[in-house]
């Protein structure tokens, strides 16, 4: 039989090349708290994603939930159902109210023309999300934003390193939040980061994710330790050395896929953005497809032969977030509110895509879409 393709693999460096680093942690004897790998990481990370002010954290859903109540939003907040679950529970963390709104066809992100629409005397804030690492209509938004004075904070758990020449997609809202879980472009084990406009934020959003401390004995928020730790911080910074390589691999494969699924009928390739902004870097996070009607079987159809030939892809994202119990009692969960989402949802595929994925292997999964 052959061997199992997933979805994702996590990129790790060569083992060796960690142990200097974890001697240093057993030479300092400081292990977390803002110790001088975590302080190397935020400068490095600053650099290589060309942003000015980072928040190092143990998570993004930890990231989205400080982020929050960084910008103290609260009453209803705007965002898409179309995500990983965290988007929206960072919201019920902070006791806000999630009012879901469509995403867009083409990008499967929040849709700003419906946006409007949605908004009350209680809505604070838009809670949007770079999904696949595919940028959102930042500037429709953002007039949005302007116009109705809402805060906005992008969950680009999927944007690292995504950019076009005007910089980084990080730079846009109040607050952006990356995620370094296992799974992603970029990993720590388990890790994340606030992307800050200015070094007051920082300095707020570090006391937040340490219980809300300002000094030996005054505590001036309910913060939440939120803070990364030495080792996750260290291989950080040995992932970095690689990262660049991980993602010259990530779009050689995408570019594979593009070129090899063109022209199969009922499988369409999702774009990065409906028009491709002057100097786009992708970061080839996901490789979704969208299978209809002229495919001649369906989605769960296509999942369950790639699964029965050892290929797991992802039905990223399926369930909505607005279907799950939790969500699904209000109002803007209806689907009759939220067409686009649920056709995506029950149409959606993200095909294996990882540095480590063998080109014979990209092959099998290939030839079993097109039915080879
Ligand atoms: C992975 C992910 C998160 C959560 O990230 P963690 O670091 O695992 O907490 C949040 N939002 C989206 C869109 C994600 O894909």
């Amino acid at each position: 039989m052959s061997n199992n393709i997933y979805v994702t693999q996590p990129a790790l460096p060569p083992l060796d090349e960690f142990t200097p680093y974890l001697k240093q942690i057993w030479e300092n004897k400081i292990l977390t708290n803002g110790g001088p790998f975590h302080q190397q990481l935020e400068q490095a990370l600053c650099e290589y994603l060309a942003v000015d002010h980072l928040a190092l954290v143990t998570n993004a859903t930890i990231g989205l939930v400080t982020a929050l109540q960084a910008l103290r939003i609260s009453g209803e907040v705007i965002t898409t159902p179309y995500s990983f679950v965290a988007t929206a529970h960072s919201l019920l963390w902070n006791g806000i109210t999630p009012v879901f709104v469509d995403i867009d066809p083409k990008t499967l992100n929040l849709d700003p023309a419906k946006i409007e629409a949605a908004i009350t005397p209680r809505t604070t804030a838009i809670l949007a999300v770079h999904c696949y690492g595919h940028p959102c209509d930042v500037k429709a938004i953002h007039d949005i934003a302007d116009r109705f004075n809402l805060r906005v904070i992008y969950d680009a758990a999927h944007a690292f390193g995504v950019s076009n020449a005007q910089g980084s997609v990080l730079r846009h809202g109040d607050l952006s939040v990356l995620s370094f879980h296992a799974t992603k472009v970029f990993n720590t084990f388990e890790g994340g980061a606030i992307i800050c406009p200015d070094a007051k934020t920082k300095t707020h959003i570090d006391r937040l994710k340490n219980f809300g401390f300002t000094d030996e004995v005054t505590v001036v928020a309910p913060g939440i330790n939120g803070k990364m730790s030495e080792i996750n911080s260290a291989f950080g910074l040995l992932q970095l050395k690689y990262v660049d390589r991980a993602l010259a691999r990530r779009s050689e494969i995408d570019r594979v896929y593009r070129d090899q699924l063109a022209g199969v009928p009922g499988i369409h390739c999702l774009e990065p953005a409906s028009s491709k902004p002057e100097g786009y870097n992708s970061n080839c996070s996901y490789f979704p497809v969208l299978v209809s009607a002229e495919y001649g079987a369906s989605r769960d159809a296509l999942y369950q032969k790639l699964r029965d030939n050892n290929v797991f892809s992802r039905r990223y994202f399926y369930p909505l977030i607005s279907d799950f119990p939790m969500y699904r009692g209000l109002p803007s969960a209806s689907r009759a509110n939220l067409p686009v989402a649920a056709h995506a949802a029950d149409r959606v595929l993200c095909l294996p895509i990882y540095p480590a994925l063998a080109a014979a292997d990209q092959q099998r999964v290939i030839d079993l879409v097109r039915g080879d």
